[in-house]
């Protein structure tokens, strides 16, 4: 059977074998809703406040400021329409350009009731520059939110300066860090952030489980109304297996995350050679400073989504761009925001790689690279 190579790790992660195994009970034998007051209730009561309490320690947080979502999109909702409808006189929300769609439709949402929302413009490598957002952020701004790590070129962001400088002006601050969160060391206090969106499938967690951290006192409005759950914020009764499948593969990889990273950043370094070594011309996005294991490659004058079909029939799966856009053939809006050139933008892949992939998977997948750009 043909090998297959998974790089597209940006897109979703394997679940950890641990995470799995810890969620088994919580779906056959301890399935009691842990909102009531018996015995079949209790370990599943326990296991959410542990997992909560292992979530809050792994990004430094309070147990009682992790909320459990559905994953990063309804994060994202939450924290850009929650924060907007408390606000009576609807003051400014300042967001990127180049955010994922969660955070962008959800901005052209709360536009479409009447709030301002102004986007900031990143530079050619991918940053948001601190600098611009002190030209425009005045003191009617509510919120400012910036993506942690960009999901396409994986430029990480300077979180802290433009968190301050929103503290500075009275503005909120929120991060979308999925595609950071169990791949980069992430200190809520001492980032001083306000809300963070996460989602576990990113980190080698299941999929549809994620949370938004939401600091002590934030004004907010509720994300679902009815029971008690989540402290009254986001009614429902709990998915424990998968809350605790997300705790266990955070855990396991904040406890793993400097061997993790070390050895993704050795794998990205080994394709960066074989590719100059096998004389494919290629331009990095993204900058100096990058997720781990993410690598935008424009070839110029190739075809991005004909490298990943081709790529495909070779049992090697990467991507274009981000995962929601797949079946757009257009210019990605992230290349747009750094305006790439036409030529460069439009022969642009994704290759993420993951803890789960070896030197043998990036020595086939240059070896494909090279017979498709020859
Ligand atoms: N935000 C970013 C930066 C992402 O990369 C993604 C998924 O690709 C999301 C939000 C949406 O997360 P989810 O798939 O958990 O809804």
């Amino acid at each position: 059977m043909k090998q297959l190579i998974y790089a597209d790790n940006a897109a979703t992660t394997q679940l950890d074998k641990d995470a799995f195994e810890a969620m088994i009970p919580w779906l056959l034998d301890e399935y009691g809703n842990a909102s009531q007051p018996y015995t079949l209730a209790r370990k599943p009561k326990s296991a959410l406040f542990q997992a909560r309490r292992t979530i809050a320690e792994c990004i430094n947080a309070l147990p009682e400021e992790i909320y459990f979502t559905s994953g990063g999109t309804e994060s994202d909702n939450w924290a850009i329409k929650g924060s907007a409808f408390v606000d009576t006189v609807k003051r400014t929300t300042i967001t990127s350009a180049f955010e994922h769609h969660a955070i962008l439709n959800s901005c052209k949402a709360i536009e479409r009731l009447g709030f301002p929302v102004t986007y900031i413009w990143p530079t050619s490598e991918g940053i948001i520059a601190p600098d611009t957002l002190a030209q425009i952020i005045t003191n009617q701004t509510r919120l400012v939110s910036t993506m942690l790590a960009n999901n396409e070129i994986g430029t990480i962001q300077p979180i802290k300066e433009l968190c301050d400088i929103a503290h500075a002006h009275g503005a909120l601050f929120h991060t979308d860090a999925v595609q950071a969160v169990g791949h980069v060391k992430i200190d809520v206090q001492g980032l001083g952030i306000d809300m963070l969106s996460a989602s576990a499938h990113k980190f080698n967690g299941p999929k549809g489980i994620g949370f938004l951290y939401i600091r002590k006192g934030t004004q907010i409005i509720p994300y679902a109304d009815g029971g008690a759950q989540e402290n009254g914020y986001r009614a429902g009764t709990e998915n424990i297996a998968s809350i605790v499948g997300m705790a266990v593969a955070l855990r396991n990889n904040c406890t793993h995350l400097e061997e993790n990273v070390a050895y993704v950043q050795s794998l990205e370094r080994l394709l960066l050679k074989e590719l100059q070594e096998a004389q494919i011309l290629f331009i990095r996005n993204g900058g100096k400073n990058t997720l781990p294991g993410l690598l935008s490659l424009s070839f110029s004058g190739a075809g991005g989504e004909a490298i990943l079909h081709r790529l495909d029939l070779m049992g090697i799966s990467i991507s274009t761009g981000s995962a929601c856009n797949s079946e757009n053939t257009e210019i990605s809006h992230v290349l747009k925001a750094i305006q790439l050139e036409e030529k460069q933008a439009k022969g642009t892949v994704r290759i993420s790689l993951g803890r789960n992939n070896t030197e043998e998977d990036v020595e086939g997948i240059v070896g494909a690279l090279t017979k498709i750009l020859r």
